[in-house]
């Protein structure tokens, strides 16, 4: 077997351990076979007491498990990790920093190769092989345990957070924490309820069941209905197949007689497991048993059994009609929640969010920002199906969730959520004034919105506008293409509910993460592909017909502007103004009053920040969109949690950027607004209107917490801190100084949360 073959062989086997103990067991047992060492061991590291622990070996004494450990920096385990590189020597006992372990029976291995095990820039443990014979391990060899140990450094944390929350687990860690990217801000505080899609054995949660001999009842009849329905497939296909393969619907009636699997399920369900979660499991633990096996004919038969559990699944998902009963703050935790999962719960009970797959832009959380629900998206290691019932906190600004949480953090979480009543309550007062400096400069503070249900919030909280006006929800909302009559109604709902404020309607922005279920658009690199303006420039008809739908839905009300998205050469400014015209010539000539609305351009491309005085001059207005736009400038996916942490507005490079376009908008004699999540946030706010910025368009939970900042500063002040700000090279320099300045003014209230919330972290 060649060495990239090995490698995948263990990664898999190990990818598809229950937990992280067998995960550690069979690396050592496939390494150790793969090296032809005498020995492989794996110490893992605990950072609270900064210590190694022996924890898995095959060739050394297992006894001693868990019960020793060394410290970092002591004997060549410690020095491997305290230096984060190997050590390699044919001569353990004789190397200065060899220490003698009691009980290990390590002492007639002379060889010694150890590489550290490191996960995004954290020490996770030690990887070590080692001989009796004195040689010293071979380049190839050192080289084969380094990426080893790379790629299993991924699967041993996520093993470990998996872990962290199991509640069988006897020693269950506190306050465990799980990473996603913030997908509608705000705290929530409450019990984890999971749902998952139909039949699906990889997302049915551990339950309790209420009555365990009712669930076996109820289970045995189902296997009687699988089996019936087998023995019909069977009878069916008698004369269609052959006997041996006709075999394995008789190999399908064993596995259902009760001494093999449905004895194992019913022993879980004595045991207090429901049905479902009952068969999930054990038909799991049987899955992974068969495709680990090198045997590829066993390996198959793993489908036979994977199709046993979906048809026993479906029949007690069928005949299940137990209505789940959701507790109050209920938190819903799903795989890949989707939008109906939400409506099927009354919203005084819905709280907060939690995703394991998703994004910011898909639709469970463009609907939850539109309705005000916390979520986290893209939590991929929650491991969901444990956590049915526990209590957890989500951090919707940051993108956490933490489950077992200590009462000092959930004081502090709970702390957030009542200063967030107390403000919003305080803010309501704040409606109808307008927004404006202490020495009466005014900003135009406007929404974003997407979805019907946007209006009434953002109305409420005082909005003065819509600065952008995501058709592309509406679009995701379908199963086709809206037609040019249904989008003109959706949109005419929109532009009546602001009249005679503008509405800034986006054209349509698929690709990048954004996908309608009916134009699938599969790339590599789908954030540098087909999206934006590029995919509806190829498609015309699509184009105009929304065109024509904005105007057409304008008429008499006249306060529609057109912006277009993701526009990265003047020519394609160019040939969208054409196209853009051509339909309102159409529809002109067709006798519609329909009036040339403003049309702006969104800069949201590197490029275009550097064409924005060309841009700007064959345009009516600017518009920023700080989410694309800082990804782009860092080169950071806004999408990906294992970046996040690199993906921040207030990058001075971003910064600079800002302060170009608002310049080059104005040279040209341009209103020049912004409409990413950066203008929602209130420090960022005093900055960018120093800037200049005319407009700053927001989600409706922010605006009021904006407005009110902005009235409790000076232009002057906020100037003075522009100049400041823009001299510094730190993020955490820059946040300082404006948390000085809310210091002054006293409004650090409006943000105690968000302060506290990051020094949470
Ligand atoms: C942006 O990129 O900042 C923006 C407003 O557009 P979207 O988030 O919809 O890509
Ligand atoms: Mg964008």
């Amino acid at each position: 077997m060649n060495i990239l073959q090995s490698l995948s062989n263990i990664v898999q086997k190990v990818n598809s351990a229950p937990d992280l103990q067998s995960a550690l067991d069979i690396i050592v047992t496939q390494v150790r076979g793969v090296m032809g060492t005498e020995v492989c061991t794996v110490y893992l590291a605990d950072h609270q007491e900064q210590r190694l622990i022996f924890r898995a070996t095959e060739g050394l004494n297992k006894s001693a498990l868990g019960n020793l450990s060394l410290g970092f920096g002591e004997g060549l385990v410690g020095q491997v990790a305290l230096r984060e590189e190997p050590i390699n020597t044919n001569n353990a006992e004789s190397h200065p920093h060899f220490q003698y372990l009691e009980d290990i029976g390590e002492e007639s291995f002379s060889s010694f190769l150890g590489v550290p095990i490191i996960h995004h820039r954290i020490v996770l443990g030690v990887l070590i092989v080692q001989q009796t014979a004195k040689r010293r391990f071979d380049e190839s060899e050192e080289a084969f345990l380094v990426t080893m140990s790379a790629q299993l450094a991924g699967l041993i944390a996520h093993a470990q957070v998996t872990g962290l929350v199991d509640l069988r687990a006897d020693a269950k860690a506190v306050n465990a924490e799980f990473r996603g990217v913030a997908g509608a801000s705000g705290v929530a505080i409450g019990r984890a309820v999971v749902v998952s899609p139909p039949a699906d054995l990889y997302a049915v949660p551990q339950r309790q069941s209420r009555d365990s001999y009712e669930e076996l009842t109820f289970f045995r009849a189902c296997v009687a209905r699988v089996r019936n329905d087998i023995e019909q497939l069977s009878l069916q296909l008698a004369d269609r197949l052959p006997p041996q393969e006709l075999a394995l619907f008789e190999v399908y009636s064993k596995m259902l007689d009760t001494p093999a699997l449905p004895a194992e399920i019913e022993e879980l369900i004595e045991q207090g497991e429901w049905a479902q979660g009952a068969v999930a499991h054990v038909i799991r633990m049987h899955l992974q048993a068969f495709e680990q096996m090198d045997n590829p004919y066993l390996r198959e038969r793993a489908v036979d059994i994977k199709d046993l559990g979906r048809r026993l699944l479906e029949y007690l998902q069928q005949a299940n009609n137990e209505p789940i009963i959701y507790p109050d703050n209920t938190i819903l935790i799903g795989d890949e929640l989707t939008a109906s999962m939400l409506a099927e719960l009354p919203r005084k009970k819905l709280a907060g969010l939690v995703s394991l797959r998703g994004s910011r832009n898909s639709h469970v959380a463009i609907l939850a920002r539109s309705m005000g629900i916390p979520t986290v998206m893209g939590a991929v290691d929650v491991p969901f199906m444990q956590v049915e019932g526990t209590e957890l906190i989500v951090d919707g600004y940051a993108g956490l969730v933490y489950f077992n949480p200590t009462l000092e953090l959930l004081a502090s979480y709970e702390e957030i959520v009542e200063e967030e009543r107390l403000v919003s309550r305080g803010l309501e007062a704040l409606k109808d004034l307008s927004c404006e400096t202490t020495d009466e400069h005014r900003v135009s503070l406007w929404v974003n919105t997407g979805l019907a249900s946007d209006i009434v919030r953002s109305l409420d909280r005082g909005a003065e506008g819509v600065g952008l006006y995501r058709t592309e929800i509406p679009f995701i909302m379908q199963d086709r293409f809206p037609s040019e009559e249904e989008q003109r109604t959706i949109y005419r709902i929109q532009l009546e509910a602001f009249a005679p404020s503008p509405v800034t309607m986006r054209t349509l922005d698929v690709g990048g993460d954004k996908s309608l279920p009916y134009f699938p658009i599969e790339e590599d690199n789908p954030f540098l592909g087909w999206r934006g303006i590029r995919v509806t420039l190829d498609h015309p008809e699509i184009f105009l017909s929304q065109v024509r739908a904005m105007m057409k839905a304008s008429v008499g009300l006249n306060n529609l502007r057109i912006m277009l998205p993701m526009i990265s050469y003047v020519k394609e400014l160019d040939e969208a103004l054409a196209l853009i015209r051509r339909a309102h010539a159409e529809l002109v000539e067709e006798g519609i009053d329909a009036l040339l609305p403003s049309i702006g351009v969104m800069v949201e491309v590197p490029a275009a920040v550097y064409l924005s005085a060309e841009l700007a001059s064959r345009v009516d207005f600017l518009s920023v969109g700080s989410n694309d736009l800082t990804q782009y400038l860092l080169a950071v996916d806004r999408n990906n949690s294992s970046v996040a942490e690199l993906y921040n507005s207030y990058h001075p490079a971003v910064l600079q950027a800002l302060v170009h376009v608002a310049n080059a908008g104005h040279a040209a004699g341009k209103p020049v607004s912004i409409c990413g999540e950066l203008a929602g946030d209130p420090g960022a706010a005093i900055l960018l209107m120093a800037m200049g910025y005319d407009s700053l368009s927001m989600n409706a939970t922010n605006l009021p917490k904006v407005k009110s900042v902005l009235r409790s500063v000076s232009k002057v002040e906020a100037d003075e801190l522009l100049a400041k700000v823009m001299e510094l090279h730190e993020i955490e320099d820059i946040r300082a100084l404006i948390e000085v300045l809310f210091e002054e003014k006293g409004i650090t209230r409006l943000f105690r949360n968000q302060i506290k919330q990051r020094q949470l972290h």
